[in-house]
């Protein structure tokens, strides 16, 4: 049989981001030394007493709802309601494998065009041509701190000139690690042209202001909201995550739901009674200490790698950093990413892989190659950690980070 793949699908590659993690690991059982920075994961273990309650529930083994456990959703919507103010309700929530496969099915329900900001997390586009979506690009600048302005965003809706539209944002951003500031200004724009907003929140309790806000806030009536343990708990192989849908728009939940069970049927049970406890319990400590861990680290790169030559803005959020390093030897960020993976081991994603012009030198680094289970153990403090305490909790960054700067001067 020749030519049974469809065209869409083809042309797919495996996702840059699992596939720079199966490179590094191959590279490190050749016994090469190399720095991880390319894939973005937790480096915290998951709280014990969630660990535990997945333990006590192992033996349950029947199907639960289609849509998910109810006291799951509930949780949620309690999460939801006091992180953003808006009430998403139970019956509006689904319970999904990762928040990635909601998205998909997000995609494959929807009956429109995706508006993208570049920087954009590395599958949103790919799950948008899986279904045949058409995406639409908004270049945005460090100048707005890699976010749309509201004026790019009213421009591209008219140029689109489509009844039904979403928007996908997420702050604190991946790759960029910036938090956005206009969200009531794209809010505005959002509902005067009646668009739907995807508001990509797995990083939102790993963000290193004071209070967190929710696009949700501006534009509730218009904002779906994607979630899940992956990042904030340190669950990212656990696989769980939800989606939440505004009261007026719970015919697309319906939609989704339904795709749910043709195809996962519905999300491992003792996993969604486990994860009752991460929504329900108090895990601010933990959070609080994660994220101190986080900025100082983040922090000490960016401190570091910035330079006449090396364009950074400082971590706000997640666990990202997005340099541009000037210079006009390379012609691709990917032909840039090569050459810094073989002359100093360190591996980071080239920013062609989040939208961006394969002509501009960004990269993604990620700050996260370090045992998050010692570092935590051994500081106990929420105040900004010293430069020593990086280097002895977080040595493969700090030496990793070093290549990076004399690799930058050779620019
Ligand atoms: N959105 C962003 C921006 C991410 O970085 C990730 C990371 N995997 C996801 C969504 C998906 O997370 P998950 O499927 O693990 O919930
Ligand atoms: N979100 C992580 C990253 O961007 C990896 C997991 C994934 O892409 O699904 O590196």
């Amino acid at each position: 049989m020749e030519n049974y793949i469809k065209k869409n699908i083809a042309s797919l590659k495996p996702s840059s981001t699992l596939a720079i993690n199966e490179k590094v690991k191959k590279l490190l059982n050749t016994g090469k030394k190399v720095f991880n920075f390319g894939f973005g994961q937790s480096p915290f273990p998951i709280p014990e007493k969630i660990v535990s309650v997945l333990k006590d529930n192992a033996h349950k083994k029947d199907y639960l709802p289609m849509q998910g456990l109810p006291q799951l959703r509930e949780a949620i919507s309690k999460y939801l309601l006091k992180r953003t103010g808006i009430t998403y309700e139970k019956e509006n929530i689904i319970i999904t494998p990762g928040s990635k496969e909601a998205m998909l099915l997000m995609h494959i329900a929807f009956d429109g065009d995706i508006i993208l900001p570049a920087p954009s997390w590395v599958s949103y586009q790919p799950q948008a041509q899986i279904a045949l979506n058409k995406v639409h690009w908004i270049e945005t600048s460090i100048d707005n701190n890699w976010f749309p302005t509201s004026k790019q965003l009213e421009e591209k809706i008219k140029k689109i000139n489509k009844k039904n539209i979403i928007l996908i944002i997420n702050s604190p951003n991946n790759p960029s690690g910036s938090i956005c500031n206009n969200f009531g200004q794209i809010a505005e724009i959002a509902k005067k042209n009646n668009i739907n907003i995807l508001s990509d929140e797995i990083y939102a309790d790993i963000n290193f202001k004071k209070n967190y806000e929710s696009i949700s806030k501006f534009y509730p009536e218009g904002t779906f909201i994607s979630g899940g343990l992956s990042k904030w708990c340190g669950a990212g192989g656990w696989r769980l995550g939800f989606f939440a849908v505004p009261k007026n728009q719970s015919n697309f939940l319906k939609a989704l739901k339904t795709l749910a069970s043709e195809s996962y049927s519905t999300v491992n049970t003792p996993l969604q009674f486990a994860a009752v406890e991460a929504y329900r319990g108090d895990y601010s400590d933990y959070l609080n200490k994660s994220k101190n861990i986080l900025k100082s680290v983040g922090n000490y790169v960016y401190n570091n790698l910035k330079s006449n030559k090396v364009l950074i803005n400082p971590p706000q959020g997640a666990f990202y950093l997005m340099p541009e390093f000037l210079n006009s030897k390379f012609k691709t960020s990917n032909d840039m990413c090569e050459d810094i993976l073989y002359k100093t081991g360190v591996a980071l994603l080239p920013g062609s892989d989040f939208g961006f012009k394969p002509n501009k030198m960004l990269a993604r680094l990620s700050y996260t190659d370090f045992n998050g289970e010692i570092f935590l153990k051994n500081i106990s403090t929420t105040k900004s950690l010293d430069d020593e305490v990086i280097k002895k909790y977080a040595p493969n960054v700090v030496e990793g980070t070093n290549k990076l700067v004399e690799w930058s001067k050779t620019l």
